[in-house]
């Protein structure tokens, strides 16, 4: 379908960060964005893709106060081709939807998300670095501008994607993969049954703060999320999935609800099942993963996300003391992990499973 996004080009474009410069996370935006309006009634309405800018909101708009709004995340990379590769976007849509429907925002077409998301790539393609590692980095989000105190779903949102270059993970040498320090979090939770733990919503990261915040204090990169009601139950590494390698089984928590569905998460799961490693999807107990270390089981524990794609954890703190995992040694299904996804997503690897959708 063709949504006739209009088109307004910047007089004015930015110097791009010099080749080699380090991207960070979030510290270039490129020239444009993309912007898409709501109100009740008319439905989602003139997409356009405009010079990057700020947004203009009056102070009493609903998501400034309430936190109404969502967000999702993606990458593009430049394939060997000279093409564009994005990673199952139609995944992000599907759970912009989720979200949405959580946050009680309207719907949305999952084509005319990943359209928006095309175009705005490729109107900003020059942006893409080709630096081993760096990725065009893709932020939609949906907010309010509409003028209310009330506690109500607004009528009119705004849907805007920016998009920019970031590093690489791994800084330095994006094969060498390390273990990080996570803190097993006993005190704070994520999110609880029933509240919005699948949902992508801001809310949810600014909950999560000060744990990490303490967890870095601590000497520690992230926390190990146990579950709300009984801290028993391990659920997600900061903003990534977990998964824990005990004897030959892979398991990471189900979605019950207070878990973030990953699309990084979900894609480990098939390439696992397809190489015939044993999965399991279901609760599994803080006491089960301390036992495992103890008795020399836990062979491997990595996270997942769109950010790392795989980062391996490598010490668990825990009762203040230290447990390191496979003696800090990245294992060899997180690096196989890594190798084939970061290989399908920057196009040096054949995708097997219909994930890559070239622009
Ligand atoms: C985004 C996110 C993830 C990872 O999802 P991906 O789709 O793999 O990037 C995991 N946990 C939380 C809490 C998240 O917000």
């Amino acid at each position: 379908m063709d949504y006739n996004f209009t088109i307004t080009r910047t007089t004015n474009p930015k110097e791009k960060p010099a080749p080699g410069a380090s991207l960070g996370f979030g510290k270039y935006f490129s020239d444009h964005m993309f912007m898409m309006d709501y109100h009740e009634g008319q439905g989602w309405h003139d997409g356009r893709i405009i010079p990057y800018q700020n947004l203009s909101m009056d102070p009493a708009s609903t998501s400034l106060h309430y936190g109404q709004m969502m967000f999702e995340g993606l990458k593009a990379y430049r394939n060997p081709q000279g093409k564009i590769n994005l990673f199952r976007p139609d995944m992000n849509a599907k759970r912009l939807n989720r979200t949405n429907d959580r946050m009680c925002i309207p719907p949305m077409d999952e084509d005319l998300f990943i359209e928006a998301v095309k175009a705005i790539v490729k109107v900003d393609e020059d942006w893409i670095p080709t630096e081993q590692g760096c990725s065009l980095y893709i932020r939609p989000f949906i907010l309010s501008p509409e003028v209310s105190f009330s506690v109500l779903p607004a009528k009119h949102y705004w849907f805007v994607i920016i998009v920019g270059p970031v590093g690489a993970y791994y800084e330095g040498n994006e094969s060498k993969l390390h273990g990080s320090h996570i803190w097993v979090e006993e005190e704070y939770i994520r999110a609880a049954l029933g509240g919005t733990g699948f949902a992508k919503c801001g809310g949810n990261y600014g909950c999560g703060m000060k744990a990490a915040y303490e967890a870095k204090k601590r000497g520690c990169e992230e926390v190990l999320w146990l579950d709300a009601k009984e801290h028993k139950y391990v659920e997600e590494v900061g903003t990534s999935n977990a998964f824990f390698m005990i004897g030959d089984t892979v398991i990471t928590s189900s979605l019950s609800g207070s878990i973030l569905p990953g699309v990084t998460r979900d894609s480990v799961l098939q390439l696992l099942r397809k190489w015939g490693v044993k999965v399991e999807e279901r609760r599994l107990e803080i006491a089960e993963v301390m036992d495992a270390i103890e008795n020399g089981t836990l062979r491997e524990a990595w996270a997942t996300g769109t950010a790392c794609v795989i980062s391996p954890i490598g010490v668990l703190h825990y009762h203040g003391t230290q447990f390191p995992i496979n003696n800090e040694i990245v294992g060899d299904v997180s690096q196989r992990l890594y190798d084939t996804l970061y290989g399908m997503q920057i196009g040096t690897r054949e995708d097997d499973m219909g994930w890559i959708v070239e622009i």
